[in-house]
């Protein structure tokens, strides 16, 4: 079949992969030069398949006014005159109930280790190298209230095949001494041995040149610009370097998909979540993590890179613009040098703005839509590193019509 990906980042270089792999004629189009340029460029670098549970929970509500007004906060919303925003964050707020919250940790979970299962085989397999490491995530809490919510929440994951361990202050510093500084404030801390970091980008950039060894064709540089359209049918993909006919389209274009397909009928509910990293280069042991940490306080994530630390955070409901705000990137500065304040030279580190293209059930919408040929592969939100080769193979199954890995029921389009 002649399928045409469209856009390189993460998800689409993901799919183009394990299509050209399936013996399929494939076409990726990417507008930048090269591919992992927007949100999939400078993540937190987290692989994070245990740590799934969606934003919408009922015990974010209580806790909004003080996330939203606070002048520090970790999310911040900007209201706008703009309809998407509203109907997402309604559609949030009714996903905010115990029994969804529970069943999207059990289907991203489903996810998340198909995902590991097939990173696995990418590392074993393929040659190139993307700073990955296999060294456990400890998230740490705080507050006592926020350890009991962890626990229960690992409590009710072990049912589900979740390895993870509870542990005192004491012992959290124990496992990762870097948290020394802040180790009289932590309550406890919840960690999950098998987690891995890598670098998003590096991986990107090397699953493109293994597709292409495979025989999909690059087409970078090139803007999708909209769909060709006959009754139920796309008999084409208009780009700026002209019309693209193939038998299948899949479309990854990030946050940016909902805009792109809504004058052609087909709803996607991606809204854009903001958020910032910081790279420190030549991060120095033993000032800086070597396990992945997630600072629960201030919803900070660490992972070492290689000889860098990546640390990033921050989720601003505030429009399209990817316009990075220079106070925020101060904050997660501060806060990330209060933490780890031997971690490295400060006066190094550089700085990155990413989208998430998130849904309001923070689960990706993979699938069909009412063409009989173009299907959806978006809205990963947090997790798109993560999950992306577990819903690059679903999409694949699904394309193919063949007994699926999972429930892709929980991932529909119009679940
Ligand atoms: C601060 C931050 C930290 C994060 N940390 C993690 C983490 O630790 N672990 C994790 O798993 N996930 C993390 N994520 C989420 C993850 O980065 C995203 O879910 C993932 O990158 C989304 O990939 P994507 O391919 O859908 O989108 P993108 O990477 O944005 O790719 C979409 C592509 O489509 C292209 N495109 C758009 N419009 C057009 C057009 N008209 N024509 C052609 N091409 C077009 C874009 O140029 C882009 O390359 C984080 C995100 C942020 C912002």
């Amino acid at each position: 079949m002649r399928i045409c990906v469209l856009g390189g980042g993460v998800i689409g270089v993901t799919t183009a992969y394990y299509l050209a792999r399936e013996g399929h004629q494939v076409t990726l189009v990417e507008r930048r030069e090269n591919v992992a340029q927007e949100t999939s460029h400078a993540n937190g670098g987290q692989l994070s398949y245990s740590y799934v549970a969606p934003l919408a929970d009922p015990s974010v509500l209580p806790k909004l006014p003080k996330w939203l007004f606070a002048r520090d906060g970790a999310l911040r919303f900007e209201p706008r005159l703009d309809l998407r925003q509203w109907r997402w964050c309604l559609q949030f707020l009714r996903a905010c109930t115990r029994a969804q919250s529970r069943a999207t940790t059990a289907e991203l979970l489903g996810l998340g280790f198909l995902s590991q299962r097939l990173i696995h085989e990418i590392v074993d397999q393929e040659a190139f190298g993307f700073d990955y490491v296999r060294n456990g995530k400890l998230v740490v809490y705080r507050d006592a209230e926020g350890f009991a919510g962890a626990r229960a929440q690992a409590a009710y994951q072990a049912d589900l095949g979740c390895v993870q361990h509870a542990l005192d202050g004491a012992a959290c510093v124990a496992l990762e001494p870097a948290l020394a500084h802040i180790g009289e404030q932590i309550a406890g801390g919840i960690h999950t041995p098998g987690e891995e970091a890598a670098d998003c980008d590096q991986f990107t950039r090397g699953l493109a040149r293994a597709a292409a060894r495979d025989g999909v064709a690059m087409q970078l540089g090139t803007e999708f610009l909209g769909l060709r359209t006959k009754g139920s049918e796309v008999l084409a993909a208009e780009t700026s370097a002209g019309k693209i006919e193939a038998d299948a389209y899949v479309v990854c274009l990030g946050f940016q998909s909902a805009a792109l397909l809504a004058s052609f009928g087909v709803q996607v509910p991606v809204y854009p979540l903001k958020g910032y990293s910081l790279t420190l280069p030549a991060a120095r042991a033993p000032g800086a993590p070597r396990v992945s940490v997630t600072d629960s306080h201030h919803k900070i994530v660490y992972a070492p890179l290689g000889e860098r630390l990546r640390i990033a955070g921050m989720v601003d409901i505030a429009g399209m613009s990817a316009h990075a705000d220079e106070a925020r990137i101060a904050l997660l500065a501060r806060q990330a040098r209060e933490t780890f304040p031997e971690a490295g030279d400060y006066g190094a580190l550089q700085t990155w703005t990413g989208m998430r293209p998130a849904t309001p059930d923070s689960k990706p919408v993979i699938g069909p839509t009412h063409y009989r040929n173009l299907w959806l592969n978006t809205g990963h939100g947090a997790l798109g590193f993560t999950l992306a080769c577990g819903s690059a193979k679903l999409l694949a199954d699904l394309l193919a019509d063949r007994e699926l890995p999972l429930d892709a029921g929980a991932f529909a389009p119009n679940r």
